[in-house]
């Protein structure tokens, strides 16, 4: 096993790997911004370094930075979390080079589940089901385009194959508006990924999002630890988790579950990753890998007492997994709100200092945050502060320990999500459990006509 990991993150990510790191008994080394100096895991790190201004792309981003921290602290392996450099398959092929583990999968994977268009292909060979849409990337000749929408049938969806968070798609309703969508979707693509290829799918007017989390070593054993709803989205990135996801039946999880080890055992997949399904009608569509820790995880964790970041890290280290697939079991309900530092309703930014903070606890609460009584959330990085988890023996009871946690939580001095996270857990919609991905805004898109109509 490793004696020491450097952290190449921030915020509850970077305290949740040290916290995996801790009872572990490995040493860590975190790496920061200048703007995160004063945060909680830096103090509590066995090491820290500063690797440069508050902007990204000069800290978190910085490549050469980061490998000589890990080189001056005689660091082994670096975890990369999630974001920034944890899907970089060049970061993830420097580290190795530069002799130290990537605790993640190899390079070669990550770049092929990094281009959506390979990865769908991929996944097509290997029998998971996919999104109906063009096999491969989209052509230049205008008519041939326009064949192709017609063959998948509107609304369409057009997708970068380099995109990520959400970015970087539009959905196409009529053959008119197809030609300028896709000069559109293609120049915004150049723009923000560096890659202006294309591709298009089906759009489903009402799906769910559900993913499958799997682990894999590299002795050949894979495992999936069951799904995740993650339908309740604002802007196309999720606000609310849960799992295991509601009607999602035993023998369609293992359905599914065994099609997701399978791709893994093809491609030689190691370390954690996520298969993101549209779930619609009862079918199950592959729209993405994530070959990284999700934010999400810790509601698999609480189900199946597995914990994903240590299993990350034996592995990583040429461990066996320590689960068979018949060790898992499914217990429970977990349901994480994330507490973002914005406008609950118009999700502006609300960066600032924090002038009082109280935590939720009690039965089933789990708090995953990096913040405290006095911290700044800066406003150079995304604006999540933390994560809310509630486990209960039965979703009913996950849902009211939520409640009465958002009804303790406090953070003054910024705005945050909490009130919407408060009014979502009373909906009758979401009570009631599997909403598409379009509730949340269709709901809040309904209020706001309601408010300016009176
Ligand atoms: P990203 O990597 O940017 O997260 P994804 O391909 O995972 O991109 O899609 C993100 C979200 O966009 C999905 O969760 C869903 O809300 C929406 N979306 C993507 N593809 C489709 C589709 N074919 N039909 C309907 N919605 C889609």
């Amino acid at each position: 096993m490793f004696e020491k990991i450097l952290i190449a993150n921030r915020g509850e990510i970077a305290l949740r790997i040290q916290r995996a790191c801790r009872d572990l008994g490995i040493k860590t080394v975190v790496v920061h911004s200048e703007a995160d100096s004063e945060a909680k895991y830096v103090k509590l790190a066995d090491e820290s370094v500063c690797i440069g201004p508050a902007a990204s792309s000069a800290s978190y981003l910085n490549v050469p930075a980061i490998i000589s921290a890990a080189e001056v602290t005689d660091a082994e392996a670096i975890h990369p979390g999630y974001g920034f450099l944890s899907e970089n398959a060049d970061f993830a092929e420097r580290v190795e080079k530069s002799g130290f583990v990537f605790i993640g999968p190899r390079p070669e994977t990550i770049r092929m589940m990094g281009d959506k268009v390979t990865a769908k292909q991929t996944m097509i060979k290997a029998g998971v089901p996919c999104v109906p849409g063009s096999e491969g990337a989209l052509p230049d000749d205008p008519a041939e385009l326009v064949k192709l929408a017609r063959k998948i049938g509107y609304p369409v969806i057009v997708k970068a194959s380099g995109g990520g968070g959400g970015r970087g798609m539009r959905v196409v309703h009529t053959e008119a508006a197809l030609k300028n969508a896709v000069a559109l979707t293609r120049s915004e693509a150049q723009a923000a990924f560096g890659n202006p290829m294309l591709y298009m799918e089906k759009y489903l007017e009402n799906p769910r999002h559900i993913e499958v989390q799997v682990l894999a070593d590299e002795h050949k054993n894979v495992i999936y630890l069951g799904e995740r709803d993650c339908s309740m989205q604002r802007r196309h990135q999720k606000i609310i988790e849960e799992a295991p996801a509601p009607d999602i039946t035993p023998r369609l999880r293992a359905r599914i579950g065994d099609r997701c080890v399978d791709a893994c055992k093809r491609i030689g997949y190691r370390g954690a990753g996520t298969f993101e399904f549209l779930y619609e009608d009862g079918e199950f569509y592959f729209i993405e890998m994530n070959t990284r820790i999700q934010v999400e995880h810790p509601v698999t964790e609480m189900i199946t007492g597995v914990d994903i970041v240590q299993e990350q890290i034996r592995v990583a280290a040429g461990e066996k997994l320590a689960f068979r697939q018949r060790d898992i079991e499914f217990r429970g309900h977990a349901i994480e709100c994330r507490i973002n530092a914005e406008h609950p309703f118009t999700f502006v930014p609300s960066p600032g200092k924090i002038t009082s903070y109280h935590p939720p606890g009690g039965p089933g609460i789990r708090v995953d945050s990096h913040v405290y009584h006095g911290y700044t959330v800066p406003p150079n990085y995304d604006s999540m502060v933390g994560k809310i988890i509630a486990y209960g023996k039965d979703r009913d009871q996950a849902i009211r320990r939520m409640r009465i946690a958002l009804s303790e939580m406090v953070v003054g001095g910024i705005l945050t999500n909490i009130p919407l996270h408060q009014e979502l857990l009373v909906d009758n919609r979401v009570i009631k459990g599997g909403v598409s991905i379009h509730y949340v805004e269709k709901k809040l898109s309904q209020q706001k006509k309601a408010g300016s109509a009176t």
